[in-house]
């Protein structure tokens, strides 16, 4: 069951503050407060899904796209694409997950070969 009061619900509430990368009515990308590359940023929909399943069964397919494809034009926007990236979705107990609302991390900047998040 989703819980209204996890982290990422509150950013998305404004009710805690977070350093905005690109927002609109679908998604929101900010910077991770406790990073682990030079670079890392946390993409989130604003849809109460719990980890990836949740979102891929709940959300629309229009959704799904638009947030993958604007998770790539956030890279672009960096000037990450030229250099690399890491891509991550914790999801679920052995996932590593923490915050129990779904989200992406891109993590870039430095060479993450063997960083593990
Ligand atoms: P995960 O372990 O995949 O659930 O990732 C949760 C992420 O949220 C971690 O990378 C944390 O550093 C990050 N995080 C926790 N609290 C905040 C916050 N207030 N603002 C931004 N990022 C946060």
């Amino acid at each position: 069951m989703y819980d209204q009061n996890n982290v990422f619900a509150k950013i998305l509430r404004k009710e805690i503050p977070s350093k905005i990368i690109y927002e609109d009515k679908l998604l929101l990308f900010i910077y991770d407060a406790y990073p682990r590359s030079k670079i890392h940023i946390l993409g989130l929909p604003k849809l109460e899904v719990l980890d990836f399943g949740d979102f891929i069964l709940k959300a629309d397919k229009e959704f799904v796209n638009h947030f993958f494809s604007k998770t790539y034009e956030v890279i672009e926007s960096m000037g990450i694409n030229k250099t690399g990236f890491k891509i991550i979705m914790n999801s679920g107990k052995d996932g590593g997950q923490e915050v129990p609302h779904f989200h992406i991390h891109i993590l870039s900047g430095e060479n993450l070969r063997i960083k593990k998040i």
